[in-house]
């Protein structure tokens, strides 16, 4: 029978253990190793060696080299996830973050041995503040989530400051589920406003719920359904007239860039997902970076410590009395500070315009191209992502769930799914500004393709995926009862 590679696929690095086999080639230790033994205490001394695989260095390359190739990556793949801006990751990013004195310097260096690291953070910090329109940039939070975890918290400090007693949090019915999640770990009441039947938020419901108890409310812009909310700075000054703090969440800010800016606007706190706007790496590409930006008068509140400028010499300063804390281990994610500032330098101010621009074609491209064959969540033309309803193909017993499956057949990632909640059978495609016209086509070929085998051979769509090394997982089990650990024998 011939060796069948992908067989080796099944194996966990431990099952291709053989007793005895090495991954290494060192030298006799040249130091008696008896004596040397007998001088570490008993307690610390290994009974039983370590269950660790056994295997070559070639074993090791080959089985992660598998692994690697199974999975679908912005490097091998299209990866439409809507809201998620799975754009290309320049390769200069890596070369600039690996510079020694950026990639080996220590998180607790002194200031005056950190000059070029702190120089980096103020000013992609200010570049940020430029591009967003907010006065004071923090680059500590690690996601888009803990961003909004520190706005919250800078408007909750403030309301306090003030002396007022505000206990409410307003978010649309379309919001990201981090919204609300942060918001209730900062300790307010999260209170829903009901969205139109376009998805843009309903004035009437959001002028009922606005009170002197309201002390934020927090919406996407352009919104999740991929649509620049019109009436924005409306809401934004009924907000005001209440005393409430205006919080955008920037993670659709691809749609904007160079066009308009959250400040102009006049919220009060935004914050930037570097992992997706400013190509960072993303999930299981490296950690996030959720910096926040702020209007002035949140200044006081910032996370400590802030960089700080003065004269051309650069500090950490920590003499914040009204901060709302440290969020973060060290100062952030550092090495996404480096990767976005460099990204943003090679684009400079037209180049970042022309993103937000292509972005915003590519994803009408796809719209116009799949409108016929799938209905639309809302009437176009859409910003930099649409998002679609399979309530047409749901009456033929093909859920959004199983299109997104069938796609991993035909090469493709999926675009997101059920999100958001407002949409029956959403799915939210999000080209990005990376990907040319060839790839756009492609992808709606295998869109129109699905929707026409929905009527003719739906069975094809429920059973997929038939090419990928696994097929359909139980997610609820799989994220409810967990199973991380290999054992011997189980
Ligand atoms: C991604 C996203 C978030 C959360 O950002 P993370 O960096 O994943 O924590 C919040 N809101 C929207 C609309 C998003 O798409």
């Amino acid at each position: 029978m011939p060796y069948d590679n992908a067989k080796t696929y099944d194996k966990l690095i431990f099952e291709l253990s053989s007793p005895g086999r090495v991954g290494y080639s060192l030298p006799a230790p040249d130091v008696p190793v008896e004596p040397a033994r007998a001088q570490v205490p008993a307690a610390y001394l290994r009974r039983e060696p370590v269950e660790l695989p056994e295997v070559s260095e070639l074993d090791v390359v080959r089985h992660y080299s598998r692994l690697s190739q199974m999975n679908y990556g912005l490097d091998t793949h299209f990866y439409p996830l809507g809201s998620c801006t799975m754009k290309y990751n320049p390769k200069i990013n890596e070369d600039m973050a690996r510079l020694a004195g950026f990639g080996r310097l220590h998180p607790l260096a002194p200031d005056a041995l950190a000059q070029g690291a702190l120089r980096l953070m103020h000013e992609l910090a200010g570049m940020l503040a430029e591009i967003s329109g907010m006065d004071t940039v923090s680059l500590q939070p690690a996601a888009g989530a803990q961003g909004e975890l520190a706005g919250v918290l800078m408007i909750k400090a403030y309301h306090e400051a003030n002396r007022e007693k505000r206990t409410k949090v307003l978010v649309p019915d379309s919001a990201h589920g981090t919204n609300p999640a942060s918001t209730a770990v900062a300790g307010y009441e999260v209170i829903e406003v009901k969205s139109d039947a376009n998805g843009e938020v309903d004035l009437g419901d959001l002028a009922r719920h606005l009170g002197p108890d309201v002390a934020a409310f927090m919406i996407t812009v352009p919104n999740t359904l991929g649509n620049f909310e019109p009436r924005i700075v409306e809401i934004i000054e009924m907000c005001h007239a209440r005393g409430v703090q205006v919080y955008m969440d920037g993670a659709n800010l691809n749609a904007v860039l160079g066009i308009t800016r959250p400040g102009d606007l006049g919220f009060d706190v935004c914050h930037f997902n570097l992992h997706k706007t400013f190509t960072t790496p993303h999930g299981g590409g490296g950690p996030g970076a959720g910096p926040v930006g702020i209007k002035a008068h949140l200044e006081p509140f910032l996370p400590a410590p802030v960089v700080v400028k003065d004269g051309d010499r650069y500090a950490l300063d920590w003499k914040r009395p009204k901060s709302i804390g440290k969020l973060q281990a060290f100062w952030g994610n550092f090495g996404m500070h480096v990767r976005a500032y460099t990204y943003i330098r090679t684009m400079g101010p037209d180049g970042l315009r022309a993103v937000s621009e292509n972005a915003v074609l590519n994803a009408n491209y796809i719209m116009k191209r799949l409108e016929s064959h799938f209905d639309v969540a809302a009437p176009g033309p859409c910003m930099h992502e649409c998002v679609l309803s399979a309530r047409r193909q749901k009456r033929l017993g093909v859920t959004a769930m199983d299109i997104a499956k069938r796609l991993l057949d035909l090469g493709f990632y999926a675009p997101s799914t059920y999100f958001p909640l407002i949409v029956e059978e959403a799915l939210m495609i999000e080209p990005t500004e990376t990907e040319s016209k060839e790839t756009l086509d492609a992808f709606c070929d295998a869109m129109i393709q699905i929707a026409k085998e929905a009527e003719t051979n739906p069975e094809v769509i429920r059973s997929a995926p038939v090419t990928t090394p696994v097929r359909r997982l139980d997610q609820t089990r799989a994220a409810r009862e967990p199973n991380l650990r290999w054992r011997p024998g189980a």
